[in-house]
């Protein structure tokens, strides 16, 4: 698209309009950059013009910077010359703002004169948490604007504000009600009746009071909290800090090579990285082009447990219509009631209104027949995890869904290619697997088996869209993607509380290094009982080590079933989650140890990450070896998504090359040393890869399944 396509200038009287229309969202690109220049140029040039208006149409005033752009060049200077060139146009010029105004799209008004915006607007600098600062002005210029201690509270928080609060804080000037263009151009003719000029932020001065050392130690600790493990926050404080010290020009200079420097980070890159994996997995090489997906007017549910009740949640929520259908009427009563408080708990927090909340109630309808899905264009089965009863389940669906429809299963354990061969019409069953709070968590695994229909799995995609769902696409093997690379992660935490370290040092270790949560926390989160009914059910697929799983299955044994009791790996109080170490827990998992004859081991802080990450790191290379995975980029999707893998890691393949694969080699081998081969075999394409030199990138990118 040409330049004059996307920026154009319009004159209303003495005022000049220019015009962004770069669909969807007004990324500010190397067209809209060019297409600003000429047009800012063109109007400041123009002796006839008094006042200028920047405004973009469609949904919103400038998004944000190009994402894209981040990996190649540096293109600071360029933003810097358009900015400079808007601040120092001869006229008034106002930036007119409406929907969702992030980082470079902020950086951008700031270098205007003045500002309005729509009441719901919403306004931020998100860069810190993408491993960089504000890099087109905004660390000199918003602490300008709204001094030094609220610019770095907006930089550091990354939260965007609403118009009203924008305007308190002095970077916004008025909020305009009704149509924003006339709104903002009375906005301007009155500037000029009133005697208003040109006002650049450049020349203004930071209120000292604003840039103090306490205002600046403060941000230091909010900025270690909020981002412990990464730089960009400190950077963003040294940056507003030179604002504070040099002139503006300089100041600008000092941004440039601060974000620049960023820029070269791990934390940026892999952040980078988790943003264009997200956009990648529904790209799907190996479908026929053709192939669309079935639209979904009607959706169906069955089983209105957790899983069932999150789900219809999603869909409610979706605006589509969902049967949520139990074979127990008292199960389903059950289940209704906690969509109900699912929804009142929103209302309660102010995220829902009271008609939004019975409008989305409408949507589910109960229901106790399978007849009433016969109109429904996708079901998802979420019953018991039982082999012989969602064949049974399949087996009524055959006979009561319309042809065509999508035919799914949340199972997390079970073989879909059997629960599809009870049907006859194994084409149309696909696993969709959510996570639990299904109504929260945006990962769904969509896992497709031998038989799975193209047209089947594009229907699945598209539906996870309007779910707001991150859809990875999987194939069948135990435990898919995600829940796969967890055994070992798991399995070797177990194993070092058996060794004698403390679940408390194991879950702090992986806290340290990112985690959301640590594994032993997240098992008396889920229950020692659901972690254990898995193990025994699935017992003959196991490795023959008596030891494995044994930490959970003593705790079991002596009643202690995690959160929902009060006690698992660690005690609770009640109604509270806070996590107390408990002596009886450990001498539970001494005893088991001791039976066992497992020997005693110190573990530093590095042996507790290394044990439980390299065993991960290496399934999620079988993993891609098998082709499970469509791509690297993919697993990292599902671990950052679905598992609280730190995103500022980039994921567990991202991180891989991170640390480099012949530092993982090295270590799976250190540990097959320790603790024998059964566990620690380096995957085939980890050995290869090394002897080859090459990255898992360079890999993927030469002859990954995914291209
Ligand atoms: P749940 O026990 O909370 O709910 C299951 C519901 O299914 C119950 O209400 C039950 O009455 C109903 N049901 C049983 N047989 C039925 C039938 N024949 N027809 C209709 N309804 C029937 O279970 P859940 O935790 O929601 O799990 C459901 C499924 O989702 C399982 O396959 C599970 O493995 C899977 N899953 C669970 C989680 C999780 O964290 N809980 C996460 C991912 C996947």
């Amino acid at each position: 698209m040409s330049s004059v396509a996307v920026v154009r200038v319009e004159r209303d009287a003495e005022l000049a309009l220019i015009i962004v229309d770069s669909p969807p969202v007004n990324t500010i690109d190397g067209t809209v950059r060019a297409g600003l220049s000429s047009a800012v140029r063109e109007v400041a040039a123009d002796a006839t013009v008094r006042g200028m208006l920047l405004l973009c149409e469609g949904r919103t005033f400038f998004s944000g910077a190009d994402m894209a752009e981040f990996s190649g060049p540096p293109r600071e200077e360029e933003y810097r010359r358009l900015f400079n060139a808007i601040e120092a146009a001869p006229i008034p010029v106002v930036a007119a703002m409406h929907g969702t105004v992030l980082g470079g799209g902020l950086e951008i008004a700031l270098a205007c004169h003045y500002r309005v915006a729509a009441p719901a607007t919403r306004l931020g600098m998100p860069e810190v948490t993408l491993g960089i600062i504000p890099g087109a002005g905004g660390t000199q210029r918003l602490p300008r604007l709204m001094g030094a201690e609220h610019a770095l509270n907006l930089m550091l928080s990354a939260k965007p504000v609403d118009a009203a609060e924008a305007q308190k804080l002095g970077f916004v000037d008025s909020i305009i009600s009704g149509d924003l263009r006339s709104g903002a151009l009375g906005y301007l003719r009155e500037l000029l009746v009133a005697g208003g000029s040109v006002r650049k932020t450049c020349d203004m001065s930071i209120p000292a009071a604003t840039a103090t050392i306490d205002v600046f130690e403060r941000a230091a600790r909010q900025a270690r909290k909020l981002y412990p493990n990464r730089r960009a926050g400190l950077v963003a404080i040294e940056a507003v800090r030179a604002a504070t010290q040099m002139p503006f020009a300089a100041g600008l200079e000092y941004e440039t090579r601060r974000v620049n420097e960023c820029k070269q980070s791990t934390e940026s890159k892999a952040a980078v990285h988790a943003f264009f994996a997200e956009r990648a997995t529904r790209h799907i090489p190996d479908l026929p082009d053709g192939v669309q997906g079935r639209p979904v007017a009607l959706a169906g549910v069955i089983g209105a447990g957790t899983m069932g009740g999150g789900i219809a949640i999603c869909f409610a929520n979706a605006g589509i219509a969902v049967t949520l259908l139990d074979a127990d009427a008292a199960a389903l009563e059950r289940g209704l009631a906690n969509i109900e408080r699912t929804y009142q708990s929103m209302v309660d927090r102010g995220r829902l209104d009271a008609a939004g909340k019975a409008q989305r109630l409408t949507r589910i309808r109960p229901s106790l027949d399978y007849r009433d899905l016969a109109a429904a264009d996708v079901v998802i089965e979420a019953a018991f995890e039982d082999m012989a009863l969602k064949q049974a389940i399949f087996r009524q669906l055959d006979t009561a869904a319309k042809p065509g429809a999508v035919l799914a299963t949340n199972t997390s354990t079970l073989d879909i290619e059997q629960i599809a061969a009870a049907t006859g019409r194994p084409g149309d069953v696909i696993g969709m697997h959510f996570f639990s709070p299904a109504n929260v968590m945006p990962l769904l695994e969509v896992v497709r088996t031998t038989k799975t229909s193209a047209t089947a799995i594009r229907t699945v995609m598209h539906v996870a869209k309007a779910l707001r769902k991150t859809p990875v696409l999987a194939k069948v093997c135990y435990g898919f993607i995600g829940n796969r690379m967890m055994e070992g992660y798991a399995r070797e935490a177990g194993r070092m509380v058996l060794e004698g370290a403390t679940p408390r040092a194991v879950d702090s270790a992986l806290e340290g290094w990112g985690m959301a949560m640590g594994i032993l926390g997240v098992f008396d989160m889920a229950g020692i009982d659901v972690g254990v009914n898995v193990h025994t059910a699935n017992a003959h697929r196991y490795p023959p080590d008596p030891t494995y799983y044994q930490a959970d299955f003593a705790l079991h044994e002596a009643g202690r079933l995690g959160q929902k009791n009060g006690k698992g790996y660690y005690r609770y109080e009640p109604g509270n989650r806070t996590r107390i170490d408990d002596p009886e827990a450990l001498s539970i998992l001494r005893a088991r140890a001791r039976k066992l004859q497992v020997p005693e081991r110190e573990h530093s802080e590095q042996e507790i990450l290394e044990r439980c990450l390299y065993p991960l790191l290496n399934e999620g290379l079988r993993i891609l070896e098998e082709g499970v995975a469509l791509r690297a980029s993919d697993i990292d999707v599902v671990w950052t998504a679905g598992y609280g893998f730190p995103r500022y890691r980039g994921g567990p393949m991202f991180y891989a090359d991170t640390i480099g694969l012949p530092t993982l080699l090295a270590g799976m081998e250190k540990y097959r040393e320790s603790f024998g081969p059964m566990h620690w075999q380096p995957a085939p394409l980890l050995v290869q890869l090394v002897e080859q030199g090459r990255t898992l990138a360079q890999w993927e990118s030469q002859s990954g399944p995914g291209r």
